[in-house]
């Protein structure tokens, strides 16, 4: 009995020790490589959209001081996202209407040796139309909506990534210029993908998200909805009814009307825009009063939120799980 009963305290002991052990190693992993959570708050998001949609930038039409000053802000955010000089913050210059304006771009390597040539493409552009003269008391046009709210959105996916660098494959987030010229610094943006053979895996641009759809059965809808099973992967990845179809996106062909449309077009990958302007919930495209203070902070920080962790899954998965949709 003694013999046993000393045996039986000998393996409670060891036991003892080798829990003790464990979690003294459990907590200098902890300790040595803290991780990072990245959450996306309203205030965030706020803040952007009221820097990029005040008065003193005066629309942000491409080619004037406003826009500028447009762009040194968004730069310093993405500077501010990372130390790692592996994440290249770059300007793409092009000549629209004989003035000189420019995309923004900040490349985040991806971290799996193969996965990491092919790129998925965050996108948004930066640019509105600038001053309105018709309207005598108000004159410019601020563009909260279109499009501060969509670079917000961008902004937060880059700070998520450029942080966590939780991405195999390669993020490409480009910020366009002179979308409201006819989508001329996408243009240059796809022409100049193709002509450096850049694989491209897919893309997800941001247009108008500011204001919640009135339909309650998801939260945002995907232009060409039906030219891949890019809404079906993100929701599987969400494990919600995120994105939906909307009928008016069609019937007016959004999916030609944005930055995602040049990148389809030279490339022949799903490119695809997601969106919240619904045609019935602001009365105020392009019109002066788009500005900072009618739009729902906490409705773009849920949206963000629940993105970003279905982009991680797309960043990581061993396959391309997003594919055109083959035509009949
Ligand atoms: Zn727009």
């Amino acid at each position: 009995m003694i013999v046993m009963k000393k045996k039986y305290s000998k393996a409670l002991l060891l036991l003892l020790v080798a829990l003790a052990i464990s979690a003294c190693t459990s907590k200098l992993t902890k300790s040595t490589e803290p991780a990072e959570i990245i959450e996306i708050t309203s205030d965030y998001l706020k803040n952007i959209v009221t820097v990029l949609s005040a008065d003193d930038l005066k629309g942000r039409k491409s080619g004037t001081e406003g826009i500028e000053k447009a762009a040194i802000f968004i730069e310093n955010e993405l500077n501010s996202y990372t130390k790692k000089n592996d994440i290249n913050i770059y300007r793409e210059p092009f000549v629209v209407k004989e003035l000189e304006t420019y995309n923004i771009i900040s490349f985040i390597p991806g971290s799996d040796a193969i996965l990491k040539n092919e790129v998925i493409i965050i996108g948004a552009h930066y640019d509105h139309i600038g001053e309105n003269k018709t309207d005598s008391t108000d004159t410019i046009a601020n563009g909260a909506n279109d499009n501060a709210a969509g670079v917000s959105a961008a902004l937060a996916i880059a700070k998520y990534f450029s942080k966590t660098r939780n991405n195999k494959r390669s993020i490409m987030v480009a910020l366009f210029s002179a979308e409201e010229f006819g989508l001329v610094g996408s243009k240059h943006f796809a022409r100049n993908l193709s002509a450096q053979n850049i694989q491209v895996y897919c893309m997800i641009n941001f247009e108008m998200i500011g204001i919640p759809m009135q339909t309650k059965e998801y939260q945002a809808y995907l232009t060409g909805f039906g030219s891949s099973n890019m809404a079906e992967v993100i929701n599987q990845h969400a494990d919600m009814e995120l994105l939906g179809f909307l009928p008016q996106a069609q019937e007016y062909n959004l999916f030609k009307r944005s930055d995602n449309y040049p990148v389809f077009n030279a490339l022949q990958v799903p490119a695809q825009t997601i969106s919240t302007f619904d045609f019935t919930n602001y009365e105020y495209y392009h019109h002066v009063e788009d500005e900072a203070e009618k739009l729902d902070y906490q409705h773009m920080a849920d949206l963000v939120n629940n993105l970003i962790p279905a982009i991680e899954k797309i960043s990581q998965s061993k396959i391309q799980e997003i594919k055109l949709t083959v035509e009949n």
